[in-house]
């Protein structure tokens, strides 16, 4: 079964429900993590998922809430006793994760976040698209902050996850007809998710990256009021989509 879930729905706020912005899909076999901010890898855990288990982490952009819990990561696939690491570790990014993650393993030293048994292997993705074995990703910049949401196709529906995005036109081109779409809602306002819903006629649209809590009723009210024909929900931690 694959399935995507919600590891992460909150910022860089500290909360007791909502850690900060990532989502796991689960293709097949195969884990993707698309960002990994700060209590990321316990709501791994939660989900059911040891961290050895992961393999691929794709980063939106380098803010610290969207890449935080790499260096826990990194560290207990080189140290923990009870499952380390076997498997190399892929990391996607936009131009200069490299230097991130070798800026990581120079400020903590190379011994202390990776063995020599497995490879530590980044991808600077510098094209719309790209490939993690044989799945085929959509990686689209959505300003403001060098953000690249990310896309795809799983038994012809389309999924979308924006990362850090405000609201504009190349945030409703990346969201147009998709099935499901998992949105940065808390950069914008009610009456922008309103507008991206009805302009974009995304299927279901999931509220997350919350800086505030929003009112999903109001929001579905003004939303089909304003010609949108899909479902508007409120995104929490560990909630879980069937693909
Ligand atoms: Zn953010």
């Amino acid at each position: 079964m694959s399935t995507i879930t919600l590891l992460g729905t909150g910022t860089c706020q500290i909360e007791a429900n909502r850690r900060a912005s990532s989502v796991l899909l689960h293709l097949d076999n195969t884990y993707i993590l698309f960002d990994c901010g700060h209590g990321v890898l316990q709501r791994l855990l939660e989900a059911g998922v040891q961290h050895h288990q992961l393999q691929h982490i794709v980063l939106s952009h380098f803010h610290a809430d969207h890449i935080s819990d790499i260096i826990p990561f990194l560290q207990v696939g080189a140290w923990s006793r009870r499952n380390p690491r076997t498997t190399d570790i892929h990391i996607y990014g936009p131009a200069g994760v490299q230097k991130i993650i070798d800026g990581l393993l120079q400020v903590f030293g190379p011994g202390s976040l990776q063995q020599p048994s497995y490879e530590i292997i980044v991808h600077e993705i510098t094209q719309p698209h790209f490939k993690i074995g044989p799945y085929s990703l959509d990686f689209i910049s959505l300003p403001p902050a060098d953000n690249h949401g990310l896309r795809f196709t799983w038994n012809g529906k389309r999924y979308a996850i924006t990362g850090d995005s405000y609201f504009h036109d190349e945030e409703i081109a990346f969201l147009r007809d998709v099935d499901l779409a998992i949105i940065d809602a808390g950069h914008i306002e009610d009456s922008e998710i309103v507008q991206l819903a009805a302009s974009s006629q995304a299927k279901t649209i999931v509220c997350s990256h919350l800086y505030r809590e929003i009112d999903a009723q109001q929001l579905q009210a003004q939303s089909t009021s304003a010609g949108y024909q899909g479902t508007i929900l409120v995104g929490k931690d560990l909630m879980t989509f069937v693909l």
